[in-house]
């Protein structure tokens, strides 16, 4: 029996817990992934919008946040399979068969990359399927197309087009939805070829993606287009499937929360990206892990005093 669960270290939860510790509470976190950290493992650029801190990239800052967390008295449990979750009961069990029931939840699970669910798109994990922009020197000299309309898919196509012969963008859309300068960018660059109210349909190839098969409004048939890598930047979606049928959520499946973080289940809160489709951001996160936090201390009266 713990004070608090938090599910989930990226950085909401990692704010919660240290938050939690100096509060008193009894906290256990449990993280599915082997690393803590959540997102900022993919962050590859600097990060200078996180007040107080400039960090090389997301891995920087995880690490800062993991050297301020290491004295802390708080439980954190990785590589932690999650079975079912009772939110009413605050009950937990994990797939070990382990159970473990707490007064109050944190739910801090953050976002995941949403995929097209198209044919080829798991087969090729490790086979042309392009996770990050870090890795396109391993794609220099290769084409590629880059599938979404928004600023990822915008700022993606232009990084690969650094080292790729061509590179082709393919959206749904009659418009793309990226900042101006990228489009600006994108229309004067020989190497990128904007292909909008288009489809992709299959990645085919045998032992390394060797094509996409693309639909374009208008046109009589799908065809196929030779690349060797493909990048899918169409968004994020919430992981919060764990938590479905026992929430309030939005159509997207954002938990729904007030400004005390809590969700439509007493003394279970949402805080971080999971909650919060207006301000994905690690100020936002980590805002909502202390006010999470400093809500369920004052519920259960503990350090009442530790006012700030
Ligand atoms: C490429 C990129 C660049 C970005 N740049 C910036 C930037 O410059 N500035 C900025 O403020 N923000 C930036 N962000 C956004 C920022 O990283 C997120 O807002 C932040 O990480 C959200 O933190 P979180 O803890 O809510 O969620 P996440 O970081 O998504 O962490 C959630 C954690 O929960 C875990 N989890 C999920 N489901 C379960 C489960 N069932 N059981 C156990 N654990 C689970 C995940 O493994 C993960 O560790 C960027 C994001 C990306 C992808």
């Amino acid at each position: 029996m713990h004070d608090v669960l938090i599910i989930g270290a990226g950085p909401a939860g990692l704010s919660a817990a240290l938050w939690c510790d100096e509060l008193g509470l009894d906290t256990l976190v449990l993280e599915q992934s082997e690393e803590v950290g959540g997102q900022l493992l993919s962050v590859h650029n600097p990060i200078d919008n996180y007040l107080g801190v400039h960090a090389d990239n997301g891995r920087d800052l995880r690490d800062r946040f993991v050297e301020q967390t290491k004295d802390c008295d708080f439980d954190l449990w990785t590589q932690v399979e999650i079975d079912s979750v009772d939110l009413k009961a605050k009950r937990v069990v994990l797939r070990s068969g382990e159970k473990l029931k707490a007064i109050a939840i944190i739910i801090a699970t953050g976002l995941r990359r949403r995929k097209l669910g198209i044919p080829g798109e798991d087969e090729f994990i490790g086979r042309g399927m392009i996770e990050s922009s870090a890795d396109r020197q391993a794609f220099a000299g290769k084409d590629v197309c880059v599938i979404g309309g928004g600023d990822a898919a915008a700022e993606n196509a232009l990084q690969f087009a650094e080292v790729c012969p061509t590179v082709t963008l393919v959206h749904r859309g009659k418009k793309l939805r990226a900042r101006r300068e990228f489009i600006e960018q994108l229309h004067t660059n020989h190497c990128i070829t904007v292909f909008p109210e288009s489809l992709v349909h299959r990645i085919i190839g045998r032992d390394w993606i060797e094509a996409v098969e693309i639909e374009r409004a208008r046109a009589i048939k799908p065809f196929q287009m030779a690349v060797q890598g493909v990048i899918v930047r169409i968004g994020f979606q919430p992981n919060s499937e764990l938590f479905r049928e026992q929430l309030e959520m939005d159509k997207r499946g954002y938990v729904i929360i007030s400004s005390r973080q809590e969700t439509s289940i007493e003394n279970v809160f949402a805080v971080g990206d999971v909650a919060n489709p207006l301000s994905p951001t690690i100020s936002s996160a980590v805002g909502g892990g202390a006010t999470a936090a400093k809500i369920i201390s004052s519920r259960l009266g503990r350090l009442s005093t530790l006012m700030y």
